[in-house]
């Protein structure tokens, strides 16, 4: 399909939006109309895409994750631990990182995504051994010859187990690398306008892996370069605690006097805010990504999501990162999400719709990027089309709930910015059974090296 020539989807058997029963039509990379019961385009000579069997919504949109991690899925050594220890056992053999694994694994975890429904993603690549000080433009790479919508974060870690951070001395940077290189990265490859298939914005790991400074002069250059902030926080007690006995205050608070409570931010997890915390995030107009897998694997506690909206805190969804979900798959984490937060708020608060709208209009906000996440006139063409022909879905009523609670799992068409990027379940062009084995096979060295 050419760029120019407008595509009519017609006449889906569901479509998650309103006043388009009928379909849209795709122009230009644009949703160009909605085209409502009884209705026909208005836009001239469109080619028809029979959606007759297909369920269509806004691709989703993945707030947080650590691609690398995909190498380190299930580890025996990070079984059963909390995040802590959990992150002592994975770092040395995170720190075994090579440009050829990173690039297989980036390449592994978008395809998951993809085949998911997923149309943007971030990342959150905070591991930088010696060898790999490219890693962000291999991910930048990889997500332009899969197609996706690509947030990469410039992640960063400057204090080590040496200064009393968790992670070894081998992978951390210092200050002038991971600001020169946040610098060098927005200028070549940060693209600005609702069409933007990839930008940057800036991600110190955590408070407990970098200084203050680090955190501050972040914050600064971000709103310098004018780019987005991203990191972890108030994930687990532990990190309160810790928090306390070093900087005297609690996480919020640091973030705040280091310059970061603002609406550039979005930060990961938010599990263990209190209530007055959660109205200062609304004030600030900070965002959160709600990662209920994650959490719920490293038993962390969950997002309170109910009283975060009450407070006009915005919530996305994210998968997190592949050694504590330890899937790529967004479509079963809005699932996860759903199931999560109905059983703790209850029927009357949280709906399969909720926890769409989180992986969708939610996470477009999170990453300040107001033409996603939402069918409508002038936004980006980004949709997911799954067909409920599978045995899971056999009996359903409504095909749009059916898909969160009969547990779809694999899109059957995705659309980024108007170019199909996978096609009957299929990336075209990317050989899955091949990648497996590539990808297998550098993890299990990167195991066998590290034991
Ligand atoms: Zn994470």
């Amino acid at each position: 399909m050419s760029g120019k020539t407008a595509i009519w989807i017609k006449d889906p058997l569901a479509i998650l939006a309103d006043n388009a029963e009928r379909g849209v039509v795709v122009q230009d990379g644009r949703i160009a109309e909605l085209v409502p019961r009884g209705g026909t385009p208005a836009t001239p000579g469109t080619a028809v895409f029979d959606a007759g069997a297909h369920v269509v919504i806004p691709g989703l949109i993945n707030t947080h994750h650590h691609f690398y991690q995909t190498l380190t899925r299930a580890l025996p050594a990070a079984l059963d631990r909390e995040l802590f220890p959990w992150l002592k056992a994975l770092y040395p053999v995170w720190a075994r990182l090579t440009p050829q694994a990173l690039e297989l694994a980036v390449t592994a975890a978008m395809a998951e995504l993809l085949l998911s429904g997923c149309t943007t993603t971030t990342d959150h690549h905070y591991v930088f051994p010696p060898g790999l000080e490219d890693a962000i433009d291999i991910e930048v790479a990889v997500a332009r010859r899969l197609g996706i919508r690509a947030v990469l974060t410039r992640g960063s870690m400057n204090l080590s187990q040496r200064d009393g951070g968790l992670p070894p001395d081998s992978v951390v940077q210092d200050e002038d690398t991971i600001l020169a290189d946040s610098k060098r990265l927005v200028d070549r490859h940060h693209q600005r306008g609702d069409d933007a298939m990839v930008q940057i914005a800036l991600a110190p790991c955590s408070p407990f892996s970098v200084t203050t400074s680090l955190m501050q002069s972040t914050a600064e250059l971000a709103a310098q370069l004018e780019v987005r902030l991203h990191t972890h926080l108030a994930e687990t007690e532990d990190e309160n605690r810790y928090c306390n006995e070093l900087y005297g205050c609690r996480p919020l608070d640091y973030l705040e006097n280091c310059g970061w409570l603002g609406e550039r931010t979005w930060l990961a997890h938010g599990v263990h805010f209190n209530e007055s915390e959660i109205a200062r995030l609304g004030r600030a107009r900070t965002a959160v990504t709600h990662c209920p897998c994650s959490n719920q694997v490293l038993a962390s506690g969950g997002c309170p999501v109910c009283e975060m909206e009450e407070n006009d805190v915005t919530v996305g969804l994210g998968v997190d990162g592949s050694a504590s979900n330890d899937a790529s798959n967004l479509m079963q984490e809005v699932r996860a999400a759903f199931l999560f937060q109905r059983h703790r708020y209850g029927i009357d608060k949280v709906s399969h719709r909720d926890a769409l709208r989180w992986a969708t209009k939610g996470s477009a906000a999170c990453l300040g990027r107001p033409a996603l996440g939402e069918i409508r006139p002038r936004n980006m063409a980004d949709l997911a089309l799954f067909k409920l022909d599978e045995l899971r879905f056999s009996g359903h009523g409504d095909p749009i709930a059916a898909l969160v609670l009969c547990g779809a799992h694999r899109a059957d068409r995705v659309m980024v910015g108007g170019q199909w990027v996978v096609e009957d379940s299929r990336i075209p062009g990317l050989d899955i059974d091949d990648l497996i084995r590539r990808h297998s096979a550098a993890a299990k060295r990167m195991h066998n090296e590290a034991s």
